[in-house]
């Protein structure tokens, strides 16, 4: 039934992008929410199978692509796209009631889900006092989580007033202004390795066979543990900064501008697509997106982003600007001054620099930055 649910709440949005894809600029305006909340009445009515599944998962699958469309038309977020079975497959339950969440044991929880009744999950953390929503997920190595929505209390600085700078390597993760280089857990050598026999395998493998499925499968797994890993050194870095540091300065990189724009239309192809391609394969390794958008959760007001225009060319000690500075990937050695460094701290002290003046600017001025938008589908669309 699960299942089912993540099947509808598919089904319903992808109705909803292609009724938004027919659309053209001069044509009367694509059904809103409201609309379409309409039509998935009559199409209820119409159809048995849709109507045997909960209304509250189809309505909120219409609901979360509403948002979605808000979000493409605000500029942080891409159009909504199609959703494929198997990737991603999530549904949402809203409106839940205080006994519909319930604690049996230490490490198990039980929820109630429309249409499925009780079901358990392992508590990994503690659930919030008065939760209204949870998602449900499956993850490509089939495995179920639920998420509550919570705004968590932000972390508090240590307030003495330090400023870190933080860049995102290319070699490394991330390398700080204090000079301390962070790296990102990936799959070990031997874990990467058995990725590629596995891979190498399932390219022999016939098509539709279960030999190709179950070695589909034990990739998943591996490319799951993967993602586990890099998110849980995401949760703890940002942490540790927002603890560690008052003003967290890290590039505006736009960076999901950046990384989508690479390949460019039919019509104008993108420049330097291969570099790009490589630079942004690096940035999305080492989940930096994610990592500075945590970062916004939990210090915020705290994080300033500054342009990344010379951060990398800039000598840190006299603020000599010149390519040529920039030795290879990895190292720096000013070309006026003779200051030698590591490419990446060096900018990262650039970026610290620049977060601190602005940080100052601010107090005097006009406070500090924005606290950011954390849950930004109940905001934008009540009830
Ligand atoms: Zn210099």
């Amino acid at each position: 039934m699960l299942t089912e649910h993540c099947g509808h709440a598919r089904f319903v949005w992808n109705l909803a992008v292609e009724q938004h894809a027919h659309w053209r600029s001069g044509l009367r305006s694509a059904p809103g929410f409201a609309e379409q909340g309409r039509q998935l009445t009559e199409a209820r009515a119409e159809f048995g199978w849709l109507a045997a599944g909960s209304v509250v998962v189809q309505q909120q699958a219409l609901r979360d692509f509403a948002q979605a469309m808000a979000n493409f038309f605000a500029g942080t977020h891409r159009r909504p796209t199609w959703r494929v079975r198997g990737r991603g497959e999530g549904f949402r339950i809203v409106a839940v009631k205080l006994g519909d969440v319930r604690r049996l044991s230490r490490h198990v929880g039980e929820v109630r889900i429309p249409k499925v009744g009780w079901v358990r999950f392992r508590r990994s953390r503690a659930v919030p006092e008065a939760v209204k929503s949870f998602r449900v997920t499956c993850d490509r190595a089939g495995r179920w989580h639920v998420a509550f929505a919570a705004i968590p209390e932000p972390i508090p600085g240590p307030g003495n007033g330090d400023v870190v700078g933080v860049d995102r390597g290319v070699r490394v993760s991330a390398a700080l202004s204090t000079g301390q280089l962070l790296s990102a857990p990936g799959l070990r050598k031997t874990e990467a390795e058995r990725r590629l026999r596995l891979q190498r395998r399932r390219a022999k493998a016939r098509r539709g066979s279960n030999r190709r499925a179950n070695l589909s499968a034990a990739i998943a797994r591996l490319k799951a543990r993967e993602f586990d890993r890099r998110k849980d050194w995401v949760e703890k870095t940002s942490t540790d900064l927002a603890r560690r540091f008052d003003v967290i300065g890290v590039e505006d990189l736009k960076i999901v501008a950046m990384t989508r724009s690479a390949r460019g239309t039919l019509a104008e192809p993108g420049r330097n697509v291969a570099q790009k391609r490589g630079l942004n394969r690096g940035i999305l390794a080492s989940g930096w997106g994610r990592l500075v958008a945590r970062l916004e959760h939990k210090a915020p007001g705290r994080v300033v982003k500054v342009s990344p225009r010379y951060t990398s060319q800039t000598c840190n000690t006299c603020s000599h600007t010149a390519a040529e500075s920039r030795e290879s990937q990895a190292f720096f050695r000013c070309v006026a001054c003779g200051h030698a460094a590591n490419a990446d701290v060096n900018a990262a002290r650039n970026i610290a620099d620049s977060a601190a003046g602005r940080a100052v600017a601010a107090r005097g001025g006009s406070g500090l930055p924005e606290p950011a938008n954390r849950e930004p589908q109940l905001l934008l669309l009540p009830g």
